[in-house]
C-alpha cells in the first residue's frame, strides 16, 4: 500500500467514474472521488434518464387518440407541464440518492468540488490537496454551441430539462440523437416545433433508410423539418427570438434548442501543464486499456471522445478498474455496439450502415422489411415500421441490423447480442419467431431487396 492519500482518485461522478470508483473499491483499492454538480452525471440528471422520461410524457397524446379505436372513450383534458418537471425531478433526486449510496457503501470517499490536477499524483479540490497513485478523468462532456449573434438567446439541453413552461412555438437546431428526440418531445407535448438541420438530411452516420424513413414520419406528424437551414443570428423582440436563417428567411419562436453536438468537458482541470496528449475538440489521447502517455493519468467515457454512450462508458470504468486493481487485463470493446435514437418513432441500429457495408465489404445482401404495425391496423394511424439486415454473402454473418419502428431500441438490445456472437443469416432463419410481434420480423425476412 503506498502513503498517498489514496490508490485512486477519480475526477467526475458521472457514469463512468462511479463505475469505476465502485469497482476498483471492490478490488481493495482506496478511492476518491471529486464531483462540483449532483451525482450520476449527464446520463441522470440533463440526459438519457429525464430524456426518456420526457418522450414517454409526449408519447401519450397520440395513445390518447389511438385508444378510440380500442373502444376506450378518452380524452386529454390538459397537459401540465410543471407537474412533469416535478415528478421528474422527484425520480432524478431519487437517482442521485442511490448514487450517493452506491459510493458510500462500497468505502469510496467522495469530495464536492472542481478538481484540478496539482501534478501526475496530485489533485486539489477548492483548499486541499490530495495525493493518489492513479488519477482517473471521468469528467464527461458539455453541450457546444455555434458562436452566432444572439446565441446567448438559446438554450442546450441542459436547461430543456427546467424550462417554466412548455414553449408555444419552438426551433431545434442540429440534427443528432438530441436533435431529433427533442423535436419529438416538444411536438408531442404540443408545442409549434420546427426543426432545422444544415445538411441534406439529419441522423448523419446512420443508416440512410433509417435517416429518410424518420424524416417522413416526423413530417406526418406535423414536424416542419427544414434541412440545409442553419440560423445566422437570434434577435429577441417583443413578440419572441427571432432567428434570421442563412436563406434571408425568419423564423419566430419563444425557444431556441440548440443541440449541435457536445465537446469533452477537460478545460481547467491542468492537463495540459501536465504535458497529457489532449485532441483538437479537447479529447484526452488514451490507449486501448484507457491509459494517457502520462503513466499515472487515465480517462474514460466522453472526455476520451470514443463512442459517447452511457454504457461504454460503464465498460470503459469497468474494464479500468479490472485492469488496474483486478489484475486481469480488460480494453474495453468499441466493436457492434448497440445503440438508439429515442425520436418518435424510435431507431434501435447494430453494426455497419448500409453504406458502410458496402464500403469496407464490397457487395452486401440486403433484406427489408416495410410494414404497418398490427396495432395501427385499428387506429388508422399511418405510421410505418422499417427493419433491415445486412448480409456479408462471403460468410452470410448479419453485418448490420437497423429499425425504426415502435419498440425498436428493446427490440435491437436482443438483437445486438446475435451480431456480437456473429450469427449468421442462416441462424437468423433457423430461429423460429413470436407472433405476432413486430421482432418476428428479424427472422422472416427471407427475400433479398437487393445484393
Ligand atoms: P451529435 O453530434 O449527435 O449531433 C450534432 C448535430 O448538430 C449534427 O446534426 C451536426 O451536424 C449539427 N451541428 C454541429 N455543429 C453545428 C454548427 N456549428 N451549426 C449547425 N449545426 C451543427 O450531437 P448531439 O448534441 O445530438 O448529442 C451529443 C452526443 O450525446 C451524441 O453524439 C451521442 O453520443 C450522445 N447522445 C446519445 C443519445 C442516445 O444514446 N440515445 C441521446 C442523446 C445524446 P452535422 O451532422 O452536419 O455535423
Amino acid at each position: 500500500m503506498s502513503d498517498r492519500d489514496f490508490d485512486l482518485f477519480v475526477l467526475g461522478a458521472g457514469s463512468g467514474g462511479v463505475r469505476a470508483s465502485r469497482v476498483s473499491a471492490g478490488y481493495g483499492a482506496r478511492v476518491a472521488v471529486a464531483e462540483d454538480d449532483r451525482l450520476g452525471g449527464t446520463c441522470v440528471n440533463v440526459g438519457c434518464i429525464p430524456k426518456k422520461l420526457l418522450v414517454l410524457a409526449s408519447h401519450y397524446s397520440e395513445d390518447f387518440e389511438d385508444a378510440r379505436a380500442y373502444g376506450w372513450d378518452v380524452e386529454a383534458r390538459g397537459f401540465d407541464w410543471a407537474r412533469l418537471i416535478a415528478n421528474k425531478d422527484g425520480e432524478i433526486q431519487r437517482l442521485n440518492g442511490v448514487y450517493q449510496r452506491l459510493l458510500d457503501e462500497a468505502g469510496v470517499t467522495r469530495i464536492e468540488g472542481f478538481a484540478r490536477l496539482e501534478d501526475e499524483h496530485t489533485v486539489r479540490v477548492g483548499e486541499r490537496s490530495y495525493s493518489a497513485e492513479t488519477i482517473l478523468v471521468a469528467t464527461g462532456s458539455w453541450p457546444h454551441m455555434p458562436a452566432i449573434p444572439g446565441i446567448e438567446h438559446a438554450i442546450s439541453s441542459n436547461e430543456a430539462f427546467y424550462l417554466d413552461r412548455l414553449p408555444e412555438r419552438v426551433a431545434v437546431v442540429g440534427g443528432g440523437y438530441i436533435g431529433v428526440e427533442f423535436a419529438g418531445i416538444f411536438h408531442g407535448l404540443g408545442a409549434r416545433t420546427t426543426q432545422l438541420y444544415r445538411g441534406p438530411l439529419f441522423l448523419r452516420g446512420f443508416d440512410d433508410d433509417l435517416r429518410r424513413t424518420l424524416a417522413e414520419e416526423m413530417e406526418k406528424k406535423g414536424i416542419d423539418l427544414r434541412f440545409e437551414t442553419d440560423p445566422t443570428a437570434i434577435e429577441r423582440k417583443d413578440d419572441g427570438l427571432h432567428l434570421t436563417l442563412n436563406d434571408g428567411s425568419s423564423l419566430v419562436v419563444d425557444e431556441v434548442l440548440y443541440a449541435t453536438g457536445r465537446l469533452p468537458k477537460t478545460r481547467d482541470l491542468g492537463l495540459e501543464k501536465l504535458g497529457v496528449e489532449m485532441g483538437p475538440k479537447g479529447e484526452i489521447k488514451v490507449d486501448a486499456t484507457s491509459r494517457t502517455n502520462v503513466p499515472s493519468i487515465y480517462a474514460i467515457g466522453d472526455a476520451t471522445d470514443r463512442l459517447n454512450l452511457t454504457p461504454v462508458a460503464l465498460a470503459e470504468g469497468m474494464a479500468f478498474a479490472r485492469t488496474v486493481y483486478g489484475g486481469e487485463p480488460t480494453q474495453p470493446d468499441h466493436a457492434d455496439v448497440a445503440t438508439a435514437v429515442f425520436s418518435q418513432p424510435p431507431i434501435g441500429t447494430v453494426g455497419l450502415t448500409e453504406s458502410e457495408a458496402r464500403e469496407q465489404l464490397g457487395p452486401v445482401d440486403v433484406y427489408r422489411s416495410s410494414f404497418k404495425p398490427l396495432k395501427h391496423t385499428l387506429t388508422g394511424r399511418d405510421e410505418k415500421t422499417l427493419m433491415k439486415l445486412l448480409v456479408d454473402p462471403r460468410s452470410d454473418r448479419v453485418v448490420g441490423a437497423h429499425m425504426i419502428g415502435a419498440d425498436a431500441p428493446e427490440i435491437l438490445q436482443a438483437v445486438g447480442i446475435a451480431v456480437k456472437l456473429c450469427a449468421t443469416k442462416a441462424q437468423f432463419d433457423a430461429t423460429i419467431g413470436i407472433h405476432p410481434t413486430a421482432a418476428e420480423e428479424f427472422v422472416t425476412m427471407r427475400e433479398k431487396a437487393s445484393s
